[in-house]
C-alpha cells in the first residue's frame, strides 16, 4: 500500500496567512516523507475559493517554486463548504488519504503525524477535535458549543467540537462523492457515510494574519443550513404544537360552555372562543401533516446512497 497524502486547503482572500502557511506545510510534509510516513507523491492542495486578491497568483507562484504545491482555481467564491468538497473531489484519484483544513492554521498541524499513523492501523476517517476553546472568544465559544448541542438534539449526529479538520481515506472521499447533495453541511455528512473512525485532540490556536471569513451572517446561515439538512424534527415539532393547541381548544370549550351556562358570558363570546381556538389548532395540524409529507419528498430528492458496504467476502467457483 503506497501512503501518499493530499492536504486540501480552502482560501478565500487569503492572501495574508498564504506564504507562512505554505511554509509551515511545507515543513511537516518534509518531515513526514523524511521519516518515509507518507510517500514522496504527496502534495499540498490549496483551493482558490474565487478569492477576490492575490490568493490565486500566490498560488500559481508556489507551484512553480515547488512541486509539493498544487492548486485548484474555482471560477467564483461557492463558500467554504463547496470548496471543499470541489478539493476532495478532485484530488481522491491521486492520494490514498487526504486531510483537509484551513488556510490560517487555527488547527494545530502537529494533529496530522496522529492522523496519519490511526489511517495506517486501518482507520478510515479521523476527526481533529478541539479539545478547548480558550483561544475562542466567548461569545463564538458559547454560539459554536450551543450549536454542536441543539444538532445532535434534532437527530444530525455530528462530532462534538470538530470543525473541518479532519483525514479521510481514499474509499471514505469515494463513499462522500455518493452524496448528491446541493445544500453541503460535510460534518453532518461524513459520520454517516461509515467506515471505522477515530479521533485527535487538538488545542486549537488564534488567527496569525488576517480576518475570519466567516462573520456572524455566514456563522447563522451556516448552522441554520446545518439543521434544515439534517433533520426535519422542526416539522414534527409543528404538528406537535398543532395537537397541543387542538387540546386546548377542547379545554376551552368546556370552559366557555360552563361560563355560558352560569349566564356569565356575553352573546357570541363561547362559539367565538370555541371555534377560534379548535380553526387555530386544526390549521397547525394540518400544516405539519403536510410538512411530514414535504419532509419525505425532501429526503427523497437528496438521494443519500442507502448503505456502504465495508466488506464483501464470497467464494467464486
Ligand atoms: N473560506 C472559503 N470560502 C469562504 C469563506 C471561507 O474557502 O467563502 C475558507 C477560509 O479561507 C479558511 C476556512 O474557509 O481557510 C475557514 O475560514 P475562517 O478561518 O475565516 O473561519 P473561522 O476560523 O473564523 O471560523
Ligand atoms: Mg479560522
Amino acid at each position: 500500500m503506497e501512503n501518499v497524502l493530499y492536504l486540501v486547503i480552502p482560501c478565500y482572500n487569503e492572501e495574508e496567512v498564504l506564504p507562512e502557511t505554505a511554509a509551515r506545510l511545507k515543513k511537516k510534509m518534509n518531515d513526514l516523507v523524511g521519516r518515509n510516513k507518507v510517500d514522496q507523491k504527496s502534495r499540498v492542495i490549496f483551493v482558490n475559493d474565487g478569492s477576490k486578491d492575490n490568493t490565486w497568483n500566490i498560488i500559481t507562484k508556489l507551484h512553480e517554486q515547488d512541486k509539493l504545491f498544487g492548486g485548484i482555481n474555482l471560477y467564483r467564491n461557492r463558500g467554504h463548504q463547496n470548496a471543499l468538497l470541489a478539493g476532495l473531489l478532485t484530488v481522491k484519484d491521486y492520494a490514498d488519504m487526504v486531510i483537509s483544513m484551513d488556510a490560517d492554521l487555527q488547527d494545530d498541524i502537529n494533529a496530522v503525524d496522529e492522523m496519519v499513523d490511526k489511517y495506517l492501523s486501518g482507520v478510515d476517517i479521523v476527526y481533529g477535535v478541539r479539545s478547548s476553546r480558550q483561544k475562542d472568544s466567548f461569545f463564538k465559544k458559547a454560539t459554536a458549543e450551543g450549536f454542536y448541542k441543539a444538532m445532535n438534539s434534532l437527530g444530525a449526529n455530528t462530532v462534538f467540537n470538530h470543525a473541518d479538520y479532519r483525514l479521510m481515506s481514499r474509499r471514505a472521499i469515494e463513499g462522500l462523492a455518493q452524496y448528491k447533495e446541493v445544500n453541503l453541511f460535510l460534518r453532518g455528512i461524513v459520520p454517516t457515510i461509515g467506515y471505522p473512525t477515530d479521533v485527535v485532540y487538538y488545542e486549537r490556536g488564534e488567527r496569525f494574519a488576517g480576518e475570519s471569513k466567516y462573520p456572524l451572517k455566514k456563522m447563522l446561515s451556516f448552522a441554520i443550513e446545518g439543521i434544515t439538512s439534517f433533520s426535519t424534527k422542526p416539522i414534527r415539532m409543528i404538528t406537535g404544537l398543532g395537537f397541543l393547541i387542538f387540546l386546548v381548544s377542547i379545554g376551552m370549550l368546556i370552559y366557555s360552555l360552563i361560563r355560558h351556562f352560569m349566564g356569565a358570558t356575553i352573546v357570541g363570546w363561547t362559539t367565538l372562543m370555541g371555534s377560534m381556538w379548535a380553526i387555530g389548532g386544526l390549521i397547525l395540524l394540518s400544516l405539519g401533516v403536510v410538512g411530514e409529507y414535504v419532509g419525505k419528498i425532501y429526503l427523497e430528492t437528496k438521494a443519500r446512497p442507502r448503505f456502504m458496504v465495508e466488506q464483501f467476502i464470497n467464494e467464486e467457483e
